[in-house]
């Protein structure tokens, strides 16, 4: 009999909690990773930076085990079909894997525990991802919270009194099902291009974390820790991102809050994915106007930092967090396009895109969230560049062409755009 361990979005071998506990089973532990079809028909384009990132994070797991006389059971297929075959081929004592909370991966996981218990074989998820999970941060009256401040503040006392616990599994893989090691299926086989991005073990940088608080907000400085993309596949483990925070750095900190308060949002108001938190701000009468949007997509407003922006997003799959704040706002007010529109866009751009961060923070910018700023706060992109790229170095970088004759005219000026925008929402949120 063997246990199966299925990877997710936890592709690491050290303290991985689910990982721990099927090394700890008593039988011998099969690691499996599902290339989910159905998650993969999806994507747009062969050239994704995702797939390859998760990839090459699995080739490295794979080699791990290959060290131990095992192998990473990379298969290709949707979850049910891959179950059915390992069912099949060997007598499994219990799946185990690590909790998911967004909509579609609860239904994909209760699809495959009524296969498996159809089977009778044992399913359990645990908490990976987060520190704390579903209704383990209520507010008093037992329903979730929808501001960050007292979440935030409740998540930090919690701490305190549930101390982090590390789940040693790196020390376990003697217990690994021993089999013949072998590749995995090439990119190419499953369907994908190599891309630009190249895998490399996440490390906590002390140098960047120390002085976060400092230099966070200045584009051309690049001084965040770029782990979105190692917490979205868990390449990195929260918890020793948390420790690490607690040491050094309480303001970054605060970011990984931010992030176990989007996914606790999700989770508990799955309807987000589709539609605005406060619900009367489906009431905007967006003007989408299709050519503006491209010119957005393309950074070509005129606006040099929301150009310079889109333009790292497009090159690189990443952009810096106080520009993804001015770009979203910009479209969303100044050129009063659907908040969707510009997530579905950075969904399809971002490597480190993840459902409730993107959808939180863009509806965030849009108003609509949940502690959203207030519609009438709408940044002023020159002034935005004034405090934090004052010497236009990051400007400069992804908009070469800024302050010669080949640079574009604004799309739109930005006094008119902002009474614009005023007028639409405030016409729009007043009638009840
Ligand atoms: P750091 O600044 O080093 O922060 C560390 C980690 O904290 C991040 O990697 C991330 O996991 C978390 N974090 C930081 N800020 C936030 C935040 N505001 N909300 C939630 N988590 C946060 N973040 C994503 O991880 N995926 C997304 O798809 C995403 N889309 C966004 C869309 C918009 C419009 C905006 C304004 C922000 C978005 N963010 C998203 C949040 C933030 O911009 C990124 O997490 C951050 O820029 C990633 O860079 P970093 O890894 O260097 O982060």
């Amino acid at each position: 009999k063997i246990t199966v361990f299925w990877f997710r979005r936890d592709l690491r071998i050290d303290d991985n909690h689910g990982f721990y506990k099927a090394l700890q089973s008593g039988h011998p532990v099969l690691p499996v990773f599902i290339f989910d079809t159905t998650i993969l028909k999806r994507l747009e384009n062969s050239y994704d930076l995702r797939v390859d990132y998760i990839h090459q994070a699995v080739t490295e797991l794979n080699k791990r085990f290959s060290e131990y006389g095992s192998v990473l059971h990379i298969a290709y297929g949707t979850p049910l079909q891959v179950f059915e075959e390992l069912v099949n081929t060997y007598t499994i004592h219990e799946v185990i894997t690590n909790q998911d909370y967004e909509p579609q991966a609860i239904h994909r996981d209760e699809e495959v525990a009524l296969f498996l218990k159809s089977k009778n074989i044992l399913f359990s998820g645990y908490k990976d991802q987060v520190v704390f999970e579903k209704h383990e941060i209520l507010k008093s009256d037992a329903t979730p919270y929808t501001v960050f401040t007292p979440y935030s503040k409740k998540w930090k006392v919690l701490l305190k009194e549930k101390p982090l616990y590390l789940y040693e599994s790196e020390k376990l893989l003697s217990h690994l099902y021993k089999t013949e090691p072998s590749d995995p299926p090439s990119l190419d086989k499953i369907g994908f291009e190599k891309t630009a991005i190249q895998y490399t073990v996440p490390v906590l940088d002390k140098n960047i974390i120390d002085t976060y608080d400092h230099y966070r907000d200045y584009p051309s400085l690049d001084h965040t820790t770029h782990l979105g993309v190692a917490l979205r596949f868990g390449t990195i483990s929260i918890r020793k991102c948390v420790q690490f925070a607690l040491k050094h750095n309480e303001i970054w900190l605060n970011e990984l809050i931010w992030r176990e308060f989007f996914m606790q949002i999700l989770f508990h108001f799955p309807k987000v994915v589709h539609r605005c938190f406060k619900e009367k701000y489906e009431r905007i009468p967006w003007k989408n106007d299709e050519a503006e949007f491209e010119r957005w997509c393309q950074g070509k407003t005129g606006y040099p930092i929301v150009d310079a922006g889109m333009r790292e997003l497009n090159e690189t799959g990443f952009m810096h967090n106080r520009v993804r704040m001015i770009t979203a706002s910009f479209l969303c007010k100044h050129l009063l396009i659907d908040w969707r529109w510009g997530e579905a866009y950075f969904a399809q751009k971002l490597l480190d895109y993840d459902l409730s961060a993107n959808n939180g923070n863009w509806q965030w910018a849009a108003g609509c969230g949940c502690d959203a700023a207030p519609y009438f706060r709408i940044f002023n992109p020159e002034e935005q560049t004034k405090k934090f790229d004052k010497q236009l170095h990051y400007v400069k970088k992804w908009v070469p062409e800024y302050g010669t004759q080949r640079y574009i005219e604004p799309i739109i000026d930005h006094r008119q755009a902002r009474e614009r925008a005023l007028d639409v929402y405030k016409k729009a949120l007043l009638n009840n």
